[in-house]
């Protein structure tokens, strides 16, 4: 089971082009949408999951015709906005409850079962009964997974899960997520490259409404061996080395700046070549599209 998008397109009424002839197929499995700020990931993620019309184009998934057909998507989509609210003083209980009956959940023993089968799943079956405005960020992102994945879901939307949570929720997060994964359709869109690599099997990033890059994340980083190179300098000779270099990275390492550079050849004998990372293909494809049209 795929999703198919197909030239899909929308320019919202202020005139901004947030979605150029995107185009992607996406399997099962984890799929990262990675993009910075702006790109368009939350317009295509409420486009699938039936919330905002498109202009043109079409999404298909299992026979659905998802951009006319939003009630039988609807059945068997789970998302996870961006902006989660809770209502902090009900349970996560009582409300998984409300949520599952509004699903069509109407047997009170089933949705018991239901509620409770998924509290455990995202380990927050000890704090069932407490208030959901008690939460951590960590444990309302959970509880976000928990709702989502009521009515078992066959493709999950995560838009920018993982900001504002520690290493250790986040991990917890990751772990949920990659279980899910195993038999359903998640895409997880974010800006953060590190949740992709550690994650995610295939992935696409977009950059100003248009998909710039797509495939499995360790074939792209393969593209790039050989043209990492690295080297360690001042901060304030970084206007010139980007004057003269593709720089496409820099890292601040104990006060002093490392820079990575995209190069065919060894820019110079004070370079180093460095072993490519995800972190270089998101940052050489949204530079070189940059090049082609500056912001
Ligand atoms: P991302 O999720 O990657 O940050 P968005 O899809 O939110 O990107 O936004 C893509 C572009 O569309 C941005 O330039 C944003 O300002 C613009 N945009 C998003 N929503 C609206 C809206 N409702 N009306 C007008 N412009 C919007």
């Amino acid at each position: 089971m795929n999703l198919i998008i197909e030239d899909l397109n929308k320019t919202y009424s202020n005139g901004v082009q947030a979605l150029k002839n995107v185009s992607l197929t996406i399997p099962q499995g984890m799929f990262g949408l990675l993009g910075p700020n702006g790109a368009g990931k939350s317009t295509l993620m409420r486009t699938i999951a039936t919330l905002q019309e498109a202009d043109s184009g079409s999404v298909t998934m299992d026979g659905i015709d998802v951009l006319r057909q939003k009630e039988e998507m609807r059945t068997v989509l789970g998302y996870l906005p961006q902006e989660f609210g809770v209502y902090p003083k009900v349970s996560a209980e009582t409300m998984l409850d409300h949520i599952a009956s509004l699903k069509g959940i109407n047997n009170k023993g089933e949705r018991q079962e239901v509620v409770s089968a998924l509290l455990q799943k995202v380990n927050l079956h000890g704090v069932r009964k407490k208030n959901l405005g008690t939460y951590s960020g960590g444990m309302k992102q959970r509880f976000g997974i928990a709702q989502a994945l009521i009515g078992s879901p066959k493709i999950i939307i995560v838009d920018e899960p993982t900001a504002g949570l520690d290493p250790t929720e986040r991990n917890r997060f990751h772990n949920l997520l990659s279980e899910i994964g195993e038999n359903t359709i998640v895409i997880l869109s974010t800006h953060i490259v590190e949740d992709v690599t550690h994650l995610c099997s295939d992935m696409a990033i977009i950059c100003q409404g248009e998909v710039i890059s797509s495939g499995h994340p360790a074939e792209l980083v393969a593209e790039l061996d050989g043209k990492i190179w690295t080297r360690t300098i001042e901060k304030n000779e970084l206007p010139e080395y980007q004057a003269q270099y593709k720089v496409i990275n820099t890292q601040l390492k104990s006060g002093k700046t490392q820079i990575h550079v995209l190069s065919e050849f060894e820019p110079d004998p004070s370079f180093e070549r460095a072993e490519s990372d995800l972190e270089d293909v998101y940052f050489a494809r949204i530079a070189e599209r940059m090049e082609v049209v500056p912001e």
